[in-house]
């Protein structure tokens, strides 16, 4: 079996936790018959010093080829005020790559890690055993609709974007949210506004329309500043939570709590949830950032990107048992004490990568 992967470091500690992420996955590969065919490539602020453009044409062109793209992480203060023509996806090269594969189905797990008990804010007993996957709409909604932008109302100055979504757009994520069900608890939470906004009347229209087509799943709803409050009270009721752009993002960062670090959290952007034994194009990458305060210092927690990349061997190698070897390999590294210095360690990147491979390898 061969797969094209490319990989796009980006900037800050992107380049060195996509670095122990490709060890990884090359070490699984390895053993495992399947021959990798890694291309390395520029993103956002280091494309733009090379060429002017956060996500070059050509950068696009091979990530529609590639089996999978692997992202380290993107941006830094030298870049995030520089404004180019054309839309929000102009702006940034992840966004760029999102927008233009369609990634619309934006996968973020977090559960509770027994060893980084102590990292989390939860007294004992509330988030032992916590598994959340939070299913954010990536490609539409408020971050990329029109008209946006500033001018003037009654003197004084106006900004304001639309939030909408068109039935298409809610059609598919919702069905990629019942399919993920499916492959958990047969649960599926949707988070909306529908009491004050009419985006969120049609989304919860839809959502009900989508779900006669899953009657083995349970559908419910919750206003967005209710599920927020409940999965910060009682995070283990929650498995999987939908939501748009905006309200996924937010519920996205407050369930990861249970995890113990930004550092541990992985995610992947599908153009839907593949059915159990069939496979999609991806791109995976963590949830953290580019971290610019310690980046070069070789002490970035790679956890992040190496489960990015086991959920690259489930959903574009269709491989959940390699997915599952690589997690397996995390909880035995952690249980040994051996981390980063974010989730209470005196590891280096290296170090930590170093233990995960020889945890494959035992
Ligand atoms: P950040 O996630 O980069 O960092 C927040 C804090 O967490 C920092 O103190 C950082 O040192 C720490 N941290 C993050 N990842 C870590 C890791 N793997 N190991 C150890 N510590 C880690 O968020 P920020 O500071 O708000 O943003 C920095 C830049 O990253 C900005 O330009 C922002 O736009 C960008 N950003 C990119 C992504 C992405 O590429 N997906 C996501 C969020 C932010």
């Amino acid at each position: 079996m061969a797969v094209n992967i490319l990989a796009l470091g980006g900037d800050g500690i992107g380049p060195e936790v996509l670095e122990a992420g490709l060890a990884v996955a090359e070490a699984v590969a390895s053993r495992s018959g399947i021959a990798l065919n890694i291309t390395e490539d520029l993103l956002h602020g280091a494309a733009w010093e090379a060429h002017g453009t956060f996500c070059t044409d050509e950068t696009l062109t091979k990530a529609k080829a590639a089996d999978a793209i692997l992202v380290g992480a993107v941006g830094g203060p030298q870049w995030d005020d520089i404004r180019v023509g054309g839309g929000p996806e102009m702006q940034d090269g992840l966004m760029r790559l999102r927008f233009e594969l369609q990634s619309f189905a934006g996968l973020r797990p977090a559960r509770f890690w027994v060893p980084l008990a102590d990292r989390t804010p939860f007294r004992p007993g509330v988030a032992e055993g916590a598994d959340i996957m939070v299913l954010r709409e990536m490609c539409g909604g408020v971050m990329f609709d029109q008209p946006r932008g500033q001018s003037e109302r009654g003197g004084l100055r106006y900004g304001y974007d639309t939030a909408g979504y068109d039935e298409g757009e809610l059609r598919r994520i919702m069905q990629a949210g019942f399919e993920l069900a499916r492959q958990r608890k047969g649960q599926m939470v949707s988070a909306d506004k529908a009491n004050v906004m009419e985006s969120y009347k049609l989304w919860r229209q839809v959502a009900e329309e989508v779900s006669a087509d899953y009657p083995d799943v349970e559908l419910t709803h919750f206003y967005a500043d209710n599920c927020a409050y409940q999965l910060a009270r009682n995070p283990r009721a929650f498995d999987l939570v939908v939501g748009c752009n905006l309200i996924g993002d937010f519920l996205s960062d407050l369930a990861a709590i249970v995890s113990g670090g930004l550092g541990m959290l992985p995610s992947a952007c599908l153009c839907g949830v593949p059915a159990e034994g069939q496979t999609c194009n991806g791109i995976y990458e963590p949830v953290h950032g580019s971290a610019p305060d310690i980046a070069g210092q070789g002490v970035a927690n790679p956890f992040g990107m190496i489960l990015s990349v086991a959920m690259m061997y489930r959903y574009s190698l269709g491989r959940p048992d390699l997915e599952r070897q690589i997690e397996q390999a995390v909880e035995r590294v952690l249980a040994s004490g051996t981390g980063t210095a974010d989730i209470g360690g005196s590891a280096s990147t290296s170090d930590v990568t170093g233990a995960v491979l020889r945890e494959l390898t035992a």
